[in-house]
């Protein structure tokens, strides 16, 4: 029998896939079946797969085996996100370039993209390599990759349908901007980046035009203070006119304590000589702080409604500041929203990099992330600095490369969320989450979501085909190449729609004026959000997705809520008015073995291509599958695939292997089965029956799990137990119940551990080219017997308890028991009557009772009543209580007294135990209680020695490096009558052509002393 040696199997296996074009003919068998639609969730190629990916991509194909035994023409398509910033920001490094505007100066666009595009296919094979490795079967030979042109001109035919429906809109918003990236950044990215700052905030006074009065405004953002356009005031506070070093300031009266205490005034250095409500201070002009400094304000300041004090409910609280809100419309998405009804210029003095603009003024060319010190000084200089004082607080900081994130209003693009969010939340209620719960999330998330703001200032992207016509300002969305190119009047040779050429195509407009492209591309969530049909180029190539869409099912981790779930849901209303997936199961988090993040910096990140070269992939993938629920977080820890996975199969591989060595012929269903055979079958396939259920649902960890401890507990520990003798002297029965079990239980493995399965497939001369051809097993319902399970359990109990009291006494499993009582209720009685044979058998022992083990009731007097009842007749009372029988001691019990020679003995007066032999030993169990018997007479000692005797000869043998079949000649000399008494018996046990007694001197010598008994043996070299 050969070890389990996983390298060695998987690379048989491999090659023997690989030449024999066993991926593709698998797929063939199912061609044309209904289809099974699962499409990637696009990592991205910028370096190697993590362990992570490795769960993702395990999960994705055990649902594909899964689904392609079950007979589903299954869509595997992989696909790889090739688009975006960490690739512009890789290529930047690499070739030398530290700002973004040095592109199209320094080096051309088109060296830039092309650059970028070689970048983004990297990693592709060694991607492809692992997941070949893995025995991920999704199709990598043709993935999809978002730069394909095709796959650009279906997200092009979107945007048109999109505008179409009257959804497309453009909007100078104050967004997310990292100075760095030189772009905009969704909410979405920006939730999970937050860090401590420092920042300085600051109490300003504004003062009222014509007045001595001044407005306090609080910030923490006092760079934006030269674009403020105005003041909010909630209409129902109260607002104190306070009198303070001789000038008049207006402060929410409810906060007036906290903000002078703050300043460093004194209760009795200030006084209130007025409270207004909000409401009264509106439409007040004030002087903004900048309006010399900032030329452009002075041009707004003649506005309507600029530099004026408004009223707001939402914008207004009373939990920091001072009541009085400065309103910069290009820094902050509520200022902007708050300000759309008053009608109020958008100003955002600020370029891409965070640096001022001409528009700015004086303070043109300083970068507003470090201008914060300087602003404060010039309030300062101008006397209207109240306060100032270092602010510590959570800032959001770009998820890239970590730059501090600033508000800039900037011209984007955006799709309209209103009338898809209501489709989405409705398609949502049909969508199978796994688990349930995430459900809710999803639809909390879509509830808050905004407009789509889809454009993205990079270079490395899909180009948003929106051409506007710069006299006009008229726009035309491009919906596909034939239309660009009738525009255009011709496309260039090799097209390549990315910005480097699609920037240069214009078109004269029939009202005049040139139209031009936006310089826009698209978000990148754009990109993955269209993947079920950009990957297939819909709908400019016939194809099968309308048979196909929705997508049967989709895996990604858990942060894919705001990320791919969310943009491909968006894209399906788009596209489609309806929900792009019907069953999504959730990721959870791969952590280290100690639980903490992988991280390259501190070292602990699980490689998977390592893991592979340690293990094999059957043992990691089966080990990531048990573990947890796909959903949870998980702690990988190799200690386990080494201990308890490798340990499982190879006890699997073993049990094979015990078969093909004793069975070497075709076995056929025997007319009759023992019943731990049928056992053995009714659990297998009451495994099956479930199995089918818990892959649909995704609890792999409950199938995997199951078919563990089928492996150990029920095949390996007792039912080869059982039958290993059966086995080797050739039953047929069992030999074709252990195969039966064997090929059902690989069937159910194989999704999981593809390698081992197609390995025990071969080795059982499957009927097809491999197992994953196979259908997925069906459950015999007939061979279900619950009863039949229920009362092994019982056997297996008993027998377990059985040798417990053996341990305890020291009494081996060798030695035969005399009889075994056991003591139940007549029920159980009943239901092991058929397990006789078997309890007998593994238990060892010679008889089986029922009942309670012949032993004697005992009274023995209880001087402490019997001594004040009797007085001095105590003694004469005692002796005749010791010699009560039976039947009188039950009598005294059970009624409570009894007349002995004119005494009157009471329950009170004696003690009762019971007394058997000491040789019976007893264990209690839930349905009564066993008793073994371990007193030796003379046939037990006999059959004892023979057995040690056997075994020592096996030892010896085993020594020898003798197999299992080979045959020998056996000579015993000394105490020889029990031997060959018992000649059939050590016939059957060790291979042996013939035993001699007293004759020869073999070579292979031992002896063997038991009890008395003394026998010397030596054995022949093999003779067959
Ligand atoms: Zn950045």
């Amino acid at each position: 029998m050969a070890d389990y040696n996983p390298q060695k199997l998987e690379e048989e296996i491999s090659r023997y896939w690989d030449k024999n074009d066993i991926k593709q003919k698998v797929r063939e068998r199912t061609e044309g079946n209904e289809p099974f639609f699962l499409i990637d969730g696009p990592p991205y190629l910028n370096g190697s797969p993590h362990v992570g990916h490795m769960q993702g991509k395990v999960l994705k194909d055990v649902m594909l085996r899964f689904k392609q035994m079950q007979g589903y023409d299954v869509w595997d398509q992989a696909g790889f996100d090739t688009h975006g910033l960490p690739n512009e920001l890789a290529t930047e490094e690499h070739l030398g370039i530290e700002n973004k505007n040095e592109i199209g100066d320094k080096i051309s666009a088109e060296e830039f993209i092309t650059e970028c595009r070689k970048r983004a296919t990297s990693a592709k094979d060694e991607w492809q390599g692992v997941m070949n490795d893995l025995a991920v079967w999704q199709d990598f030979e043709n993935p999809y990759m978002t730069y394909d042109s095709n796959y650009i001109e279906t997200a092009w035919w979107l945007l048109k349908k999109t505008h179409n429906q009257d959804l497309l809109y453009e909007a100078g918003k104050p967004i997310h901007w990292c100075p760095r990236c030189q772009t905009s950044l969704s909410g979405y990215e920006v939730t999970d980046e937050y860090q401590q700052v420092s920042d300085i905030a600051v109490y300003v006074k504004f003062p009222i035009e014509n007045s001595d009065e001044k407005l306090v405004i609080w910030t923490t953002t006092p760079w934006t203070i030269p674009s403020n356009m105005a003041v909010f005031v909630h209409p129902e506070f109260e607002y104190a006119k306070v009198d303070v070093d001789g000038e008049t300031l207006i402060i929410a009266e409810q906060l007036l304590g906290s903000v002078m205490e703050t300043a460093g005034y004194e209760e009795e250095e200030y006084n209130v000589k007025e409270i207004v409500k909000g409401e009264e201070l509106e439409s007040l002009k004030y002087e903004t702080p900048f309006l010399e400094e900032v030329p452009k304000q002075k041009e707004l300041d003649k506005e309507e409604g600029v530099h004026l004090v408004h009223t707001s409910t939402e914008l207004v609280t009373l939990e920091d500041g001072t009541g009085l809100v400065h309103a910069a419309t290009g820094h902050g998405p509520e200022d902007y929203e708050e300000t759309r009804p008053l009608g109020l210029p958008v100003f955002s003095p600020l370029d891409g990099e965070g640096y001022y603009t001409e528009e700015a003024g004086e303070l043109q060319g300083k970068n507003v992330l470090e201008i914060d010190p300087e602003i404060v000084e010039k309030l300062q200089e101008k006397e209207l600095l109240l306060h100032h004082e270092d602010y510590h607080h959570e800032y959001p900081h770009c998820w890239r490369c970590k730059t501090e994130l600033i508000y800039r209003a900037a011209d984007q693009w955006f799709i309209k969320n209103e009338k898809i969010k209501e489709r989405m939340l409705e398609e949502n209620q049909d969508v199978d989450w796994i688990p349930e719960s995430t459900q809710k999330r999803f639809h909390n998330f879509v509830q808050e979501s905004p407009d789509w703001c889809i454009s993205r200032q990079n270079y490395w992207g899909i180009p948003i085909p929106i051409w506007v016509n710069d006299e006009t300002g008229n726009i035309q969305v491009i919906g596909s190449f034939e239309e660009l190119e009738e525009k255009a009047g011709g496309l260039p040779e090799n097209f390549d729609p990315h910005k480097h050429v699609v920037d240069d195509i214009t078109w004269e407009g029939e009202e005049g004026g040139t139209y031009r492209r936006v310089p826009d591309i698209f978000d990148v969530w754009y990109d993955s959000g269209i993947a079920p049909f950009a990957s297939l180029h819909y709908p400019f190539e016939e194809q099968p997705f309308e048979d196909m869409w929705p997508m049967d099912f989709i895996t990604e981790a858990s942060d894919q809520i705001r990320g791919w779930f969310y943009h491909l849901m968006f894209a399906g209303i788009l596209g489609f008015d309806e929900k792009p997936y019907e069953k999504i199961l959730f990721q959870g988090y791969v952590l280290d073995a100690e639980g903490e993040k992988m991280s390259k910096s501190v070292g602990n990140v699980v490689d998977p291509a390592e893991q592979v070269e340690k293990f094999g992939a059957d043992l990691p993938r089966f080990y990531q599958l048990r573990l947890a629920p796909p959903w949870e977080q998980k702690n990988y820890d190799e200690e386990e695939i080494q201990n308890e996975i490798y340990r499982l199969f190879s006890v699997y591989w073993n049990t094979k292997e015990f078969y093909q060595t004793y069975v070497d012929e075709d076995v056929s269903k025997p007319e009759e089965l023992r019943k731990e055979d049928e056992w053995v079958l009714s659990r297998i396939n009451s495994i099956t029956a479930e199995a089918e259920d818990l892959m649909e649902d995704c609890l792999f960890y409950k199938l995997t799990r199951k078919i563990e401890t089928f492996l150990l507990q029920d095949l390996s520990r007792w039912y080869v137990k059982i039958v290993r003798e059966r086995i080797k002297t050739g039953d047929q029965a069992a030999a074709w119940t252990l195969r039966t079990v064997l090929e059902e239980v690989n069937a159910l493995l194989a999704p999981f551990a593809p390698y081992m399965a197609e390995k025990v497939y071969q080795d059982f001369e499957g009927e097809l080219k491999s197992v994953h051809m196979e259908e997925y097993p069906k459950p015999d319902e007939g061979a279900i017997d619950d009863e039949l399970e229920e009362n092994m359990d019982l056997t297996r109990e008993i027998i377990e308890k059985s040798i417990k009291i053996r341990d305890e006494n020291q009494y081996n499993l060798r030695w035969p028991a005399r009889r075994m009582v056991l003591s139940l209720e007549e029920e159980w009685e009943e239901k092991l009557k058929d397990f006789e044979p078997l309890i007998k058998q593994m238990a060892n022992v010679k008889k089986i009772e029922y009942g309670q083990v012949s032993s004697e009731l005992i009274a023995e007097p209880d001087y402490s009543s019997i001594g004040p009842k009797f007085g001095s007749d105590a003694d004469k009372v005692a002796e005749k209580v010791r010699m009560l029988d039976e039947e009188q001691i039950k009598q005294a019990t059970e009624t409570g007294e009894i007349e002995v020679d004119g005494y009157d003995i009471t329950g009170e007066d004696i003690q009762v135990s019971r007394e058997s032999g000491e040789s019976v030993d007893s264990k209690v169990f839930k349905q009564g209680e066993i008793f073994l018997d371990l007193e030796m007479n003379e046939e037990i000692k006999e059959d004892a020695f023979v057995n040690e005797l056997i075994r020592s000869i096996q030892q010896k043998r085993k020594e020898t490096g003798l197999e299992v079949e080979d045959t020998i000649t056996l000579s015993i000399k000394g105490d020889i009558e029990p031997v060959r008494e018992r000649e059939q018996l050590v016939g059957q046990r060790i291979n042996i052509s013939e035993i001699e007694y007293e004759n020869a001197d073999y070579e292979n010598k031992g002896e063997e002393n038991f009890k008395g008994f003394n026998v010397e043996f030596s054995f022949s070299n093999p003779v067959n």
